[in-house]
Formats: C-alpha cells, sequence, structure tokens
C-alpha cells in the first residue's frame, strides 16, 4: 500500500511495479558476468535474395539464457547494457562470435556470404570502435565487404559527431552500412540522404501492414522505388507471409529476412552441406506449405 513516508525515499504503489524493479536489477546485475559465464549465444537468421532467390548472408541475434529468468530478449537487456556501458564488450564479443562464424562459412567456399551485425549507438561513440572492427577482421581473415554493420537511426540522428565519423570511417574502409529499422522512428529523407549508408532495412512495422488494402503497400512500394533511384538497397524485414513476399519481388525489392523464410538459427542447427549449394528460397509451392 502507498504511504506518505516523506524525505527522497521512494515508494512503490503495487506489486507490479516491485516485480518489474527486481527484474530490472537481477537484468542489471546478471549481465556483467554473464560474458565470462558464457550465458550469451547467437542466433543467425538468413537474409535471401529477393532477384534469385539466392541466400545473401545471415544478421548475427543475440541471446540470452539467464539461469533464473530463463532465455531474455535483447529487446530487454540491450538498453540495459547500453545504460550501464557493458554493452562494448558484450557487442565486441558479438562482433567476434558473427565473424568467427562466418569464417568457418567461408571454409565451405561461400565467401560470397554476408554476415550483418547490430551496432548500438553507444559502441558508436567509443573511440576504440572501428580500430576493434578492423582488428577482429583480420584476426579471421576476412574481407571488409563481408561485414555489415546494422545501425539505427537513433545512432545518426541525436548522437555526437563521433559516431558519423566511425560511420564514415567504416564505409571508407570497406565495410557495408545498413540503416536498420527503417520506418519504425522519425525517418527524415532529407536526413537519410547525408547519410554514409549502402543500405536501408524496412522495419517489420510496416512490412506487415502491406497485407491489408491500405495506403501503406503504396508507402512501401513508393520508398523501394525511391532507394533504388538513390542507389540503396533495401531489405526487407519481417517477412511472414506470401503475400508480402510477393508484392516486395514485384516491386524490386532487393533481399528479405523473416519467419516465412527462415528462423533465427541456432549454429548447430544450420548444415553447411546445405548452404554450400547455396540453396534457394523455398519456391511459391514450399511458401504455401509454410503459410497454410
Ligand atoms: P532487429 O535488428 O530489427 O532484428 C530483427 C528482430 O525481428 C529479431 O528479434 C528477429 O528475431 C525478429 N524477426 C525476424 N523475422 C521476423 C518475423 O518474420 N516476424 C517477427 N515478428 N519478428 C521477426 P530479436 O532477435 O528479439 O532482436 C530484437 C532486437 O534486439 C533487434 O532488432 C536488435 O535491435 C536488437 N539486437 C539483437 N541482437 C543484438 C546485438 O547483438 N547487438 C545489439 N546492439 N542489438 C541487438
Amino acid at each position: 500500500q502507498a504511504k506518505e513516508i516523506g524525505g527522497n525515499r521512494t515508494v512503490f504503489y503495487n506489486t507490479e511495479d516491485t516485480d518489474r524493479m527486481n527484474r530490472r536489477i537481477a537484468i542489471e546485475m546478471g549481465l556483467r558476468p554473464a560474458l565470462f559465464l558464457r550465458q550469451f549465444h547467437l542466433s543467425y537468421q538468413p537474409i535471401y535474395r529477393l532477384s534469385d532467390g539466392r541466400l545473401k548472408g545471415f544478421e548475427a541475434l543475440i541471446r540470452w539464457q539467464h539461469p533464473e529468468l530463463g532465455l531474455i530478449s535483447p529487446n530487454e537487456f540491450i538498453p540495459i547494457a547500453e545504460y550501464n556501458g557493458l554493452i562494448n564488450p558484450i557487442g565486441e564479443w558479438v562482433l567476434r562470435e558473427a565473424c568467427k562464424m562466418l569464417k568457418g562459412m567461408t571454409t565451405y567456399g561461400l565467401n560470397e556470404l554476408t554476415m550483418s551485425v547490430n551496432i548500438s549507438p553507444v559502441q558508436l561513440q567509443d573511440a576504440s570502435f572501428v580500430q576493434t572492427v578492423w582488428n577482429i577482421l583480420q584476426e579471421f581473415g576476412m574481407s571488409r565487404q563481408s561485414l555489415e554493420l546494422d545501425i539505427t537511426e537513433h545512432s545518426t540522428m541525436h548522437s555526437s559527431k563521433l559516431s558519423i565519423t566511425a560511420i564514415t570511417q567504416l564505409r571508407a574502409g570497406g565495410v557495408r552500412i545498413a540503416l536498420d529499422g527503417f520506418g519504425a522512428g522519425f525517418s527524415s529523407l532529407h536526413h537519410l540522404m547525408d547519410l554514409p549508408v549502402h543500405c536501408l532495412k524496412l522495419d517489420k512495422s510496416y512490412i506487415r501492414r502491406i497485407d491489408l488494402q491500405s495506403a501503406e503497400r503504396h508507402v512501401v512500394e513508393a520508398i523501394i522505388g525511391l532507394m533504388r533511384k538513390l542507389g540503396l538497397e533495401v531489405v526487407a524485414e519481417g517477412v511472414e507471409y506470401k503475400e508480402q513476399y510477393e508484392l516486395l519481388q514485384k516491386w524490386g525489392c532487393h533481399y528479405v529476412q523473416g519467419y516465412l523464410l527462415g528462423m533465427p538459427l541456432d549454429p548447430t542447427v544450420i548444415d553447411m552441406s546445405m548452404l554450400a549449394s547455396c540453396v534457394p528460397t523455398p519456391g511459391m509451392d514450399e511458401l504455401e506449405k509454410q503459410t497454410a
């Protein structure tokens, strides 16, 4: 029950607030040792090229298996790691693991595949970040073009010059840069044209709405057309239905990613021989089966 206790003390009004606060504390305390206790792992979600249905590469997505709280979504713990600065060592671990994975694939002759890694705005503000990227690429003997760094609009709109400098240096050095979650925030086209990015990832909230006979489908079609004219590539995220896949293909979207084509996969279930044959996206019969 709420009580007037005076001073600067915090008063919790209900058990929900208390539970939420306890969970946050547990996450914050658990994050520090999670790295050396090897509680993180990466899942890899395939990205396909729409023109020929072939595999373009993977996006690495972090997972945290907490000993008491179970699997925690990155949407929940990444903001906390950003707040307490642990995103820097965690992000470096992600980058190294993802590069190691891609290196493993290249031993099967898959030299064309790319690996996308999410980068937090906080990492971009770390003065040593760019050098860390070069070191890791060198460590695994990887070509710079095989790495794609997914940055958020937040990184580019509200952050210091340091972030823009880092992005510019990375791009100039050969790494691919993708603007993640385009459309989810308040994207400004004017701002976009100034950014040193190769690729735009259309947010799944947009893709979800193209099922409907709504104005949004015209918006998505127009965005794809515009990006093509600007020389940018487009990845559609969150493709779940055959209808979305077909529309995106018709509109000239370059790449697709989503549950329809492949869930985020544990590395142990990624079948290297399957990758070696560069399996095309499911044919329409198979898509129908999956969406049935
Ligand atoms: P994101 O970069 O937009 O990643 C795509 C998210 O959409 C992933 O969620 C993925 O599992 C999910 N997804 C993929 N296909 C579909 C689909 O067809 N339908 C739906 N509804 N969802 C789909 P996840 O893995 O929970 O990651 C959430 C967010 O956490 C990511 O969004 C990214 O912003 C962040 N994140 C994940 N891994 C990392 C990381 O290593 N570092 C950083 N800084 N952020 C990360």
